[in-house]
């Protein structure tokens, strides 16, 4: 959608922050130097990688989660269900979509056969019916852990125009509204929509 006075550059990776006198001022970018008063640092679980450049320790890391997605008939499942720590989501073109793995395997995005087993066991567990259903996909994706799952959201003490937006581990999508209205709040000084004390990166959250 147009958004005035945004401008979004695609497939643009970030290598390293510009600092002048102190500040930053901007980031190195494949597409070259992109300034700015004020930066926010929103890379997922590559956001601790990012920080290293300000000699900033974040504690959060790449978690990975396999999926797989069955062609099921519409109508077979008509709700989420949720069953030992796995979840069937039915969608309305009819896949089925069953979650997920937790790994700590650093970067890396593979799938894996024995992940593949594991969540076809537990999805027929819960649906027998598709044990006939054929697989459609199966794909990995690198979640954003942090301590207790809890993101970090927040200006750098040292860099206060920098700004953190990272580590909602496995509620992203669900935590992304309020979160972002949070991170705008302090951007903006405005009154913040809930208290920010626990997204600090205190002592504790960093031990
Ligand atoms: C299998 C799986 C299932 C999930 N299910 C749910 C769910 O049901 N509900 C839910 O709420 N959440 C779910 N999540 C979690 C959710 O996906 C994450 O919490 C969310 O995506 C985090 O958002 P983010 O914007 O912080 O990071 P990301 O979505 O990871 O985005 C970070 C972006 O930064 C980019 N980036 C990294 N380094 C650089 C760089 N140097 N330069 C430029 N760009 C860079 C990356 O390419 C990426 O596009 C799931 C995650 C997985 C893996």
């Amino acid at each position: 959608a147009d958004m005035p006075n945004v401008t979004l550059i695609e497939q643009c990776s970030v290598q390293g922050f510009i600092q002048r006198q102190g500040r930053v001022v901007g980031v190195d970018t494949k597409q070259g130097e992109q300034l700015a008063e004020q930066l926010v640092v929103c890379g997922g679980a590559w956001a601790a990688q990012l920080l290293e450049g300000l000699n900033v320790r974040l504690p959060v890391r790449p978690v990975k989660g396999q999926m797989i997605a069955y062609q099921a008939p519409p109508g077979l499942v008509q709700r989420v269900v949720l069953k030992d720590g796995r979840y069937v989501i039915p969608r309305s073109d009819g896949l089925l979509l069953v979650g997920s793995t937790l790994e700590e395997a650093g970067f890396d995005k593979a799938t894996d056969e024995e992940a593949l087993a594991s969540l076809k066991r537990s999805a027929e567990n819960i649906i027998p019916a598709l044990a006939d259903c054929p697989v459609a996909h199966h794909w990995a994706g690198l979640r954003p852990g942090s301590p207790e799952g809890i993101p970090f959201i927040v200006a750098l003490p040292d860099f206060p125009n920098v700004f953190v937006n990272a580590g909602h581990y496995r509620n992203g999508l669900v935590l992304a509204p309020a979160s972002t209205h949070l991170l705008a709040d302090q951007l903006l000084g405005r009154k913040p929509l809930m208290d920010p004390t626990p997204y600090q990166p205190t002592a504790a959250r960093l031990a």
